[in-house]
């Protein structure tokens, strides 16, 4: 099964939307290897964001992301980089289509409230990055069958 990084950023976690956001990861049947809190910081920011350092408004994403403590969590199932994604929406959650995390709990493009790999290779990278082998917990719930038919998994 796929693994997943989403980290509910501090744009979430200052607006009491976590809950809101774990009750909706589980109701979608994806299921939580990891969790945790973390505060962030700029070594760890430029890992993960390698693709907009050299952007003027980085200092910017840095400030908004080392703000409060974010929420990490290894989200796992089939296909669950994708499905994670399509339940989050897109970068500026005032274009966000509706049903969607951002489209539902956001208005901006910078405090989107939500991370979400955007691959399989990045995901299981970042996953890497965010937890220990010893804090992702390889489990499925004892009633899986009613998650999955037995041929998807
Ligand atoms: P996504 O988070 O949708 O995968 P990106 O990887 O392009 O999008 O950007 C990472 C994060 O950087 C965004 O979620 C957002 O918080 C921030 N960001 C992206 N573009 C801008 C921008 N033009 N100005 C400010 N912050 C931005």
């Amino acid at each position: 099964m796929e693994l997943t990084l989403a980290i509910l950023k501090p744009s979430a976690v200052e607006r009491c939307l976590i809950g809101e956001i774990i009750s909706r990861i589980q109701k979608k049947g994806l299921i939580i290897a990891g969790m945790k809190m973390m505060h962030l910081n700029e070594k760890i920011l430029r890992e993960h964001y390698a693709h907009l350092v050299d952007k003027p408004f980085f200092p910017s994403i840095v400030k908004s992301m080392t703000a409060s403590p974010v929420v990490v969590m290894c989200l796992k199932g089939v296909e669950a980089v994708r499905v994670f994604r399509e339940m989050t929406g897109v970068t500026n959650g005032r274009n966000a289509a509706p049903g969607t995390l951002r489209g539902d709990f956001c208005m901006s493009g910078q405090a989107n409230i939500v991370h979400a790999s955007d691959s399989a290779e990045n995901g299981a990278t970042e996953v890497a990055r965010f937890f220990k082998p010893e804090e992702i917990f390889d489990w499925m719930p004892a009633d899986k069958d009613f998650y999955y038919g037995a041929d998807e998994i």
